[in-house]
């Protein structure tokens, strides 16, 4: 096992987890009821903690959330039905509920 990161807030460090879950790597998280003490004990010490359950992982590990954080790849589309603009990650028009294609 590696630790691969402490978090600021158990949400972050879960949302790192389910991420690398998602990605086919084992991942466990380590200090989620000791961010209470933050303050009391060293930030490393009491940060919620993302460990990898296999060490060889970590490359991909980073890869995984480093893919995640960006946003997705592609260029802005329009609605064929309003000619609305949207960002590539939707799949639909906000506007008028078309679907992308
Ligand atoms: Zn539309």
């Amino acid at each position: 096992m590696k630790l691969l990161l402490s978090a600021t807030s158990i949400v972050h460090a879960a949302h790192c987890r389910n991420v690398l879950r998602a990605a086919g790597i084992r991942a466990e998280l380590r200090n989620t009821w000791l961010s209470g003490a933050i303050g009391e004990i060293p930030f490393r010490e009491s940060a919620p903690q993302v460990w990898i359950l296999d060490d060889h992982m970590e490359a991909q590990a980073w890869a995984a959330l480093k893919t995640a954080a960006e946003p997705p790849p592609g260029p802005h589309w329009q609605c064929r039905h309003c000619h609305e603009w949207h960002e590539p990650q939707f799949g639909a028009c906000w506007r008028c509920g078309a679907s992308r294609d």
